[in-house]
């Protein structure tokens, strides 16, 4: 892992949330996207190195929605930068991990993904990411 790529926040309608976190961060969202396979829009910040990830479920029984649902709006991932994802799917499944796929999935951001179950991470919900060569 070589650094934390970007932080993904729950949100309940991106519409508010992008002027808010350009407010808040003082800078233009610089991509919205719909992730197909994950049934979320995204809104992407960046601030330095780090990116902030806004996610609007689509789906109302969708896994943002339940997040929401559960606990409210917030922190719902920490994602990290790896330069070969299936290497590091495999050192984390050898050390114990719950890898929540088992291949890399497509992302937002034009990245390839792998989430860790939180139970095995003291409840924080890890996302490894490799951008697409
Ligand atoms: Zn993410």
């Amino acid at each position: 892992m070589r650094k934390v790529e970007h932080i993904g926040i729950a949100v309940k309608d991106i519409s508010v949330s992008v002027p808010l976190f350009e407010k808040l961060l003082d800078i233009a969202c610089y991509k919205t996207e719909m992730v197909e396979s994950e049934l979320v829009n995204t809104a992407f910040f960046k601030k330095g190195e780090t990116k902030i990830e806004l996610l609007e479920s689509v789906d109302p029984e969708g896994v943002i929605a339940k997040f929401i649902d559960r606990k409210g709006e917030g922190i719902h991932h920490i994602a990290f930068d790896v330069d070969d994802i299936e290497a590091e799917m495999r050192r984390l499944q050898n050390e114990g991990f719950v890898l929540l796929n088992e291949t890399p999935k497509q992302g937002a951001d034009n990245k390839l993904v792998c989430f860790l179950h939180p139970k095995s991470t003291n409840g924080v919900l890890i996302e490894l990411c490799q951008e697409k060569k």
